[in-house]
C-alpha cells in the first residue's frame, strides 16, 4: 500500500459523512483533527502532527494557547455579545492596541478577511465620491486574493473563482504584482485607490519588494489616491515585523486584518487613517463585528504578540526554517526555491509533487498546505520552537522523499 494518501477506514467513513451532509466546497486532507496544543495537533487515531499550516496563518499563538483560552473563558463568563448599539470595553481595548501596533487611525470590526476588504472597498468608493468626483475604480494585483464575497472576488480577479458567479462587480483593474510602473500606468483619474497584499499568500507566497511598495505609496500621494493594504495573511507579526508593510517604512491609508488577529477566534478589522476615515453612522455595520468575546481575545492576542515580541521570533524561526529547507535541497530533495518572509514561506518543488507531499506529510506527522501542483505553503504558529522547526523539516524531508519515489516512473523491466 502506498504511504502517501492512503485513506484509513476511519477517514473513509468521514468522507462518506461529508458526502452526505457538507457542501463540497473544500478539498480536505484525509485526517480528522481532534485536539491541539502549541504547534502540535492530534488526529482521531492519536497521531501527533507538527502543524505548519496553523489554520492557514490563523493560530499565531499555537493551538489551545493559554492566552486565547484565558481570554475566552473569562469573557465568556462575563459578556459574550451585545451588538454594536452599545459600548463594550474589549472592543475599545482591541482597537487601541491595533492602532498602537500600526498607525494613527480608527478601527471598524467585522468577522473575516473578506468582510474587512469589503469594508475597505466601500471606504474607497465613498472617498472617491467625496474627494475625487465620483471616481471609484481600484487598482489590484494579478494573483491577488481578497476574499469570496462578490466584491472581494472581483478584487481578487481570478477567472476560476469569478466566472461561475457572473455578473461580476465592476470597478477593479488588475496589473502585474510587484510592478510599480504597471500601477503608475493604471492609476488614472478613474482610479481612486490601490489595493494590494504586501505579501501574496494564496498565489503561493510572493513578497512585494520594499522599493515597489514605497513607490506605490508615492504614486498614491502624487495622484490623490488611497493605498489600501490587505494584511489579512501577512500581518500580526508573521513577516518578521508586526505588519509586513513596516519592512518598507511606509504606512497605508487603509489596512485590512483578520486571520491571526483572533488567534483562532473569528474577527476581522479595518484600520483607516484620518484621511480615509469617511464612514458615518448608517454607512456600514456588522452584527457580530467586534463582539465582546472576539474582541477580548483579539486584545489578548495583540498584547501577547507585542509583549513576547513574536515578530522578532517569526524573523528568527523563519530564517532557521528557510535554511533547513534549503538544506533538504542540498541533500538532493526536489526543491527549487524557498521564498517568502519570516514565517510565511513557500517551498517550490521540482515537479508536480505538492499534493503527494502533503499527503505523505500526514503519514510522517507534518501538516503542510499544497498550493496548486508545485508549491507547499508553510505558515506555522509564531510560537514554534527551534526544535519543532528542525523536526518539521526532518519529517517534510521524509514526505518529499516518499512523494518523489511515488512519482518516479517504475524501473524498466
Ligand atoms: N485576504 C487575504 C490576503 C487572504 O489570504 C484571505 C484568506 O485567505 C482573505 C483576504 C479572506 O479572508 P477570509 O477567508 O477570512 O474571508
Amino acid at each position: 500500500m502506498s504511504t502517501a494518501g492512503a485513506l484509513t477506514a476511519a477517514s473513509e467513513a468521514l468522507a462518506e459523512q461529508e458526502q452526505r451532509y457538507l457542501m463540497h466546497t473544500y478539498a480536505r486532507q484525509p485526517v480528522l483533527l481532534v485536539r491541539g496544543s502549541g504547534t502540535v495537533v492530534v488526529d482521531a487515531e492519536g497521531r501527533e502532527h507538527l502543524d505548519m499550516v496553523a489554520g492557514i496563518a490563523v493560530n499565531v499563538l499555537g493551538h489551545s494557547s493559554p492566552v486565547v483560552r484565558a481570554a475566552l473563558e473569562s469573557q465568556a463568563a462575563t459578556l459574550v455579545h451585545t451588538s454594536n448599539l452599545y459600548y463594550t470595553r474589549p472592543q475599545l481595548d482591541a482597537a487601541q492596541l491595533l492602532v498602537a501596533s500600526a498607525f494613527a487611525g480608527r478601527v471598524f470590526f467585522c468577522n473575516s478577511g473578506a468582510e474587512a476588504n469589503e469594508c475597505a472597498i466601500k471606504i474607497a468608493r465613498k472617498w472617491g465620491r467625496l474627494h475625487r468626483d465620483g471616481a471609484h475604480r481600484i487598482v489590484c494585483a494579478q494573483g491577488a486574493f481578497h476574499g469570496r464575497t462578490l466584491a472581494t472576488l472581483a478584487a481578487t480577479g481570478q477567472a476560476r473563482y469569478l466566472e461561475p458567479f457572473a455578473p461580476t462587480v465592476d470597478g477593479f483593474t488588475h496589473v502585474a504584482f510587484d510592478d510599480a510602473d504597471a500601477v503608475a500606468a493604471a492609476l488614472d483619474v478613474d482610479h481612486v485607490a490601490v489595493l494590494v497584499e504586501p505579501i501574496q499568500g494564496e498565489s503561493g507566497i510572493h513578497v512585494m519588494g520594499d522599493g515597489t511598495l514605497r513607490r506605490i505609496r508615492e504614486l498614491c500621494d502624487e495622484r490623490d489616491a488611497l493605498l489600501i493594504l490587505d494584511e489579512v495573511q501577512s500581518g500580526m507579526g508573521r513577516s518578521g515585523r508586526f505588519w509586513a508593510h513596516q519592512h518598507a517604512g511606509i504606512t497605508p491609508d487603509v489596512m485590512t486584518v483578520a486571520k491571526g488577529l483572533g488567534g483562532g477566534v473569528p474577527i476581522g478589522a479595518v484600520l483607516a487613517a484620518p484621511r480615509a476615515d469617511v464612514l458615518e453612522p448608517g454607512d456600514h455595520g456588522c452584527t457580530f463585528g467586534g463582539s465582546p468575546l472576539a474582541a477580548a481575545v483579539a486584545a489578548a492576542v495583540l498584547r501577547s504578540v507585542l509583549e513576547d515580541d513574536l515578530p522578532e521570533a517569526a524573523a528568527r524561526r523563519g530564517e532557521q526554517l528557510r535554511e533547513a529547507l534549503l538544506g533538504l535541497r542540498d541533500d538532493g530533495l526536489p526543491i527549487i526555491e524557498v521564498r517568502g518572509r519570516g514565517l510565511m514561506l513557500a517551498v517550490v518543488l521540482d515537479g508536480d509533487l505538492a499534493q503527494q507531499a502533503a499527503r505523505a506529510g500526514l503519514h510522517h506527522g507534518v501538516i503542510v498546505n499544497p498550493i496548486g501542483t508545485r508549491v507547499l505553503r508553510l505558515v506555522p504558529p509564531l510560537t514554534i520552537t527551534a526544535g519543532e522547526v528542525d523536526e518539521a523539516v526532518r519529517r517534510l524531508g521524509l514526505a518529499l522523499r516518499d512523494a518523489a519515489t511515488e512519482a518516479a516512473p517504475p524501473p524498466a523491466p
